[in-house]
């Protein structure tokens, strides 16, 4: 069973470890990380440390309740659950603690052009069979008249549609094994959860303003930081949690920004809780408006709701009216307004500086990514743990790999922007027009002729991701995979099969918010 969160005794408390000593360090190791910022990305980051450093290293965490946090990031994607798992948390307490739901995709409304649904769900469609992927007999029963869509070959849409939920079966011969899940939860929730845990690990907690920065004269690597009330802090490793303004990684070390705008344009959000409207859905939707697209996510106590946008198409305050007419249920709070740059930090670690949560960059939240790329750079780190050499060519490799999972996830996310067919606002009409990296281009270009997905190195989407994306907006293959040709299988009738099968087990599945009432009530 996994370990239930709480404060844990301190290590020399513990039977099995009290008679070992700590080994001796390594001379050169890391005595203390300084964490700068408490937001999700801070106190993500205290807890894997604290669970994985467990002697010889002090780890503190300096905020300001006064500056706060972002304060919106609620939805996720599948692997936030190794995150959790891999810190023993369990999943009931964890979703008790943060209003959490679970989720099986997003649904996009209007993406393709008015009028027109899909969904992008978590997990393949349908299973291998045969020789040949399943879209590819799929795309042949298609020009041969079968009306079926391609998610109704997907466990998860099987499940989304009819608002019910449970978890993945363990059996790979039950098409209950052939679909994944994530969350949604109340990211201001999850910090407070995870303070508690690091603090019960050993973290230390000081409030107060980061005032200034000391660099070292030679080296350039940031020695302490001064508080506004005259405290210094200093450390070996300083993690920059501080969010948008990069405290450390571009105000002391000036480390520059690639900016994305011309390929993702929205630059503005306003964000607004509402109450619910029906049970909570089981999957986030994502509805295309005129200058951007609407955010609707569920949690057990509220909805929350935004509209992502771009400020040269859209004012801030009808932006903000357009939202509060459009939500499904009551306002349950005063719209807040967010402005970002979408883009990378240019080196998510600087000489002794690493980068974590929206000081390394922002992508925007369409496909639900910043809170897993905290994740990648704390398992990065954790995989390229430093001394305090700092070995170059250490830091090189964390960049490298920051850089190429960054840009595969930019890509994605220009797909939904670039395949639109809408030409009925200003936005939409500079998406379809805009040029694309040439890495996405070869994408598009080899699914369009015969239906056959790219994989690239460090692709966090896998190619049912951008299947999904790709035949929701129509980019529809112009033929099938040739090999396809030369195999006696009967198509239609599998896919058939396979679509009754998972009806069947769908309708037999409880709701979400039966599953939710079960397993993992919050306090109201
Ligand atoms: P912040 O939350 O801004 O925290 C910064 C911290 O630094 C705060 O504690 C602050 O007090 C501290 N700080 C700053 N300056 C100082 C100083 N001088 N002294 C002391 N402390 C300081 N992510 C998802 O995964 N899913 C989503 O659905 C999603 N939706 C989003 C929607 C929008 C509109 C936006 C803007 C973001 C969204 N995100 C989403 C991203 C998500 O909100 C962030 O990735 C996440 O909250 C991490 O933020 P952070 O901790 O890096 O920064």
């Amino acid at each position: 069973m996994p370990q239930a969160t709480g404060p844990r005794p301190p290590l020399a408390f513990q039977p099995n470890v009290f008679s070992v000593p700590p080994m001796n360090p390594h001379p050169r190791h890391i005595r203390s990380v300084l964490i700068v910022g408490g937001g999700s990305a801070g106190w993500m980051t205290a807890a894997a440390l604290a669970q994985a450093l467990q002697c010889n290293c002090t780890i503190t965490l300096v905020e300001s309740e006064e500056i706060g946090t972002v304060g919106v990031g609620e939805a996720t994607i599948p692997p936030i659950r190794l995150f959790n798992e891999t810190l023993d948390i369990d999943e009931r307490d964890f979703l008790r603690a943060t209003q959490g739901t679970f989720k099986l995709g997003i649904e996009f409304v209007d993406w393709a052009r008015l009028g027109h649904r899909y969904f992008h769900p978590f997990g393949p469609f349908g299973r291998d069979f045969d020789m040949v992927p399943l879209h590819q007999y799929w795309l042949r029963t298609r020009a041969d008249g079968d009306g079926s869509a391609l998610c109704d070959h997907s466990m998860a849409w099987s499940l989304a549609r009819e608002n019910k939920f449970l978890h993945p079966a363990s059996d790979p011969r039950s098409v209950l094994s052939t679909f994944d899940y994530a969350y949604h939860f109340d990211a201001g929730l999850y910090a407070r959860f995870l303070r508690s845990y690091a603090e019960g690990r050993g973290a230390t907690r000081i409030e107060g303003k980061v005032g200034s920065v000391q660099q070292n004269g030679e080296s350039g690597f940031v020695e302490s930081v001064t508080m506004e009330d005259g405290r210094i802090l200093s450390a070996d490793l300083f993690v920059d949690c501080s969010g948008f303004r990069g405290l450390l990684i571009e105000g002391a070390l000036n480390t520059g920004y690639e900016d994305w705008t011309h390929w993702l344009p929205c630059d503005r959000a306003v964000a607004m809780p509402s109450a619910h409207h029906g049970g909570p859905t089981p999957y986030t939707r994502s509805t295309a408006r005129e200058a951007g697209w609407q955010w609707c996510i569920p949690l057990q106590h509220r909805t929350g709701n935004g509209y992502v946008y771009c400020s040269q198409f859209m004012e801030d305050a009808r932006a903000a009216e357009l939202l509060s007419q459009r939500l499904e249920g009551a306002a349950l709070g005063e719209p807040r307004h967010l402005r970002f740059v979408t883009g990378r930090r240019k080196l998510n670690w600087n000489r002794n500086v690493v980068a974590v949560g929206l000081s390394s960059g922002f992508l925007e939240p369409l496909e639900s990514t910043s809170i897993h790329l905290i994740q990648a750079n704390i398992s990065k780190l954790l995989a390229l743990f430093p001394d305090r050499d700092f070995d170059p060519a250490t830091i090189a490799e964390f960049n490298r790999v920051s850089t190429t999972e960054t840009e595969r996830i930019r890509d994605f996310l220009i797909l939904h922007y670039k395949l639109t067919m809408r030409d009925d606002s200003e936005l939409w009409r500079y998406c379809a027009a805009m040029e694309i990296p040439d890495t996405l281009a070869l994408k598009i270009e080899h699914f369009r002729r015969h239906g056959r997905l790219i994989a690239r190195e460090m692709d966090l989407f896998a190619p049912p991701s951008w299947l999904a994306v790709q035949i929701g907006q129509f980019n529809i293959p112009e033929g099938h995979d040739p090999l396809l040709d030369h195999r006696g299988t009967d198509a239609r009738e599998w896919l058939g099969k396979l679509r009754a099968a998972m009806a069947a087990e769908a309708e037999r599945a409880p709701l979400h918010r039966e599953v939710l009432e079960r397993h993992c009530q919050a306090a109201a």
